[in-house]
């Protein structure tokens, strides 16, 4: 499935979330690689849907579509919940009932899961020759950072002497889909140096 199909499917799962009555800010659609065995989350505090770039690339149409419907449905349950408990926090939606709702009125299957013939592919190191070989598919400031490597998969590389800042990474509980609704997932925690969208320039063309 092409990207721009892909945005152009969100689009309308927007359009359809507002006739149905919803307040929905449009999430902002990443098709980039993920690590693990995850095909797509959706991250509420940045309001971003992810979705593995090689699953959008091969799998059928209608699994990478339900893949977005689920993953939409948990943009319009988190953003229209209203419910709070007593001390006033929001209590989030996961997978619960609004979820369940809106998933099924934008068209999706009940499943929670990934159902459908597409099998991720064990993550295959990639050489850094093949690594500096990728080539962009975006301008840098796509995204606002990333470690050295995720800038090569990207299709960018850290400009010689500049210097990554150190950052703990903690995801918060709502940031993946996990097995358990409300747990964090295993990658809870990680440290990593990042480095800045302007602290990057784009690989090279192969020489032909
Ligand atoms: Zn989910």
């Amino acid at each position: 499935m092409l990207i721009t199909d892909l945005e152009k499917e969100l689009n309308k799962l927007t359009h359809i979330a507002r006739d149905l009555g919803y307040k929905i800010n449009k999430p902002v659609l990443f098709v980039d690689p993920i690590f693990g065995s995850k095909l797509a989350y959706y991250q509420h505090n940045t309001n971003k849907i992810v979705i593995h770039d090689h699953f959008v690339e091969t799998a059928e149409y209608s699994e990478v579509m339900n893949t977005l419907i689920h993953e939409m449905a948990h943009a319009v349950a988190e953003q229209n919940n209203t419910n709070v408990d007593k001390k006033g926090k929001t209590i989030r939606v996961w997978h619960g009932d609004a979820w369940k709702d809106i998933n099924a009125k934008l068209g999706g299957n009940s499943e929670r899961f990934h159902v459908g013939t597409y099998h991720k592919p064990e993550h295959v190191k990639k050489t850094m020759a093949e690594l500096f070989a990728i080539q962009p598919k975006y301008p840098a400031d796509r995204w606002e950072r990333g470690t050295y490597k995720q800038w090569l998969s990207r299709g960018y590389h850290v400009i010689k002497g500049q210097k990554g800042h150190l950052h703990v990474w903690e995801f918060s509980a709502d940031e993946y889909e996990t097995d358990t609704d409300g747990k964090t997932s295993n990658w809870g925690k990680a440290s990593a140096f990042y480095f800045n969208n302007d602290q990057v320039e784009a690989n090279q063309p192969k020489e032909k």
